[in-house]
């Protein structure tokens, strides 16, 4: 059954989200725009949500692109546009968007699987990078070599390594203007001894001594970030029966305090065809974000409206639980 502004088709076991809340999520403000370019990548990691791979061919067309950079263009209010895929940088519009949002005062951040530095055609990223100030956002799911390989696959920890060596090498993690951050993603659970992500301030000194020990590393911060129950890794949770019990198991850790800084709050979340969506989880669910009047978003009604705050209620689903356990969890990490 779906309702409204809610899907609840799970299980009569988990409260639909929307009731947990007691109240309808209302938007604020938009400060942030994530911007999902497509779906290529040249790696294919277990707990990819957005399920890319170097075969998938669905990246944003010169049409969107262009409507995305009037947008950027046209609102002061977007503080931060924050790039994301797939491997952001394979995708058409990287470069257009990065420069039009820099030139228009914004940060951008760059979800950097990496790797990518390696593949031919994309060696001077990391000058690139440090030309424009990008701020980096580099997933490195473990600081140990095998956990890496497992989930991402073989060689892409050395290859971590070397690309975080480089970022250093050109003031990234010690120039103010020049901020890398690692992103932590617990592996998939494979039995039903759930565990909350790990105290995000203790891994993070965990990883930065042993980085700077073995490898001479430096970073800013380091982001714990939950799995939620979506793509590839409800895919693995099916395949075990864990689906239900996973959700019960963030169900049952909700933390009603991290509710008014859940990032779907002031964000838009932008696919390659220009449909809009209140977070790049709903985007993989394909749960449009909706005007007051039941219609679904996209960037040129944005532009014909002529303003951003088009969205009362946001769209949630029981994944969003996965948002609300523990200490909470967003693409920049825990929320309290
Ligand atoms: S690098 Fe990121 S986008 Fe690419 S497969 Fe891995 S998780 Fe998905
Ligand atoms: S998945 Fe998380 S960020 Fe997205 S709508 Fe639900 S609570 Fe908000």
């Amino acid at each position: 059954m779906v309702q409204s502004k809610d899907l609840e088709t799970v299980s009569e076991s988990i409260t639909p989200f929307k009731q947990k809340l007691g109240a309808p999520l209302i938007k604020h403000p938009i400060r942030v725009l994530q911007i999902n370019l497509g779906r290529r990548c040249n790696l294919t990691c277990t707990h990819c949500h957005v399920e890319a791979g170097p075969t998938r061919i669905e990246e944003l067309s010169p049409e969107v692109c262009s409507q995305l950079i009037e947008l950027i263009q046209k609102f002061p209010q977007i503080e931060t546009v924050d790039l994301t895929g797939g491997a952001p940088e394979m995708n058409y519009g990287f470069k257009p968007i990065v420069e039009s949002a820099r030139a228009s005062g914004k940060a951008v951040i760059v979800r950097s699987n990496l790797t990518i530095f390696f593949e031919p055609g994309y060696e001077d990223l990391p000058e690139y990078f440090a030309t424009q100030q990008l701020r980096v956002v580099a997933s490195l799911p473990c600081y140990l070599e095998e956990n890496v390989d497992t989930m991402r696959g073989k060689g892409v920890y050395d290859d971590s390594i070397r690309a975080i060596q480089r970022l250093n090498q050109l003031g990234y993690g010690a120039n103010p203007e020049l901020q890398l951050d690692l992103v932590y993603n617990p592996a998939v659970p494979t039995t039903d001894s759930f565990s909350l992500t790990p105290n995000q301030q203790t891994l993070e000194n965990s990883y930065k001594t042993y980085l700077s020990e073995h490898f001479g590393i430096a970073f800013n911060n380091l982001f714990t970030i939950t799995n939620l129950p979506i793509g590839r890794t409800k895919f693995h949770l099916n395949h075990r029966h864990l689906h239900q019990p996973y959700l019960k198991f963030l169900e049952s850790n909700y933390n009603a305090n991290t509710v008014e800084h859940l990032m779907c709050r002031d964000q838009l979340s932008v696919d390659y065809l220009g449909n809009v969506y209140d977070c790049d989880f709903n985007q993989m669910e394909n749960l449009s974000a909706k005007t007051p009047e039941g219609d679904n978003l996209t960037v040129s009604k944005l532009l014909e409206a002529g303003t951003l705050n088009q969205i009362e209620e946001i769209v949630t689903a029981p994944f969003c639980y996965g948002c609300t356990a523990g200490s909470g969890s967003s693409c920049g990490g825990s929320l309290l």
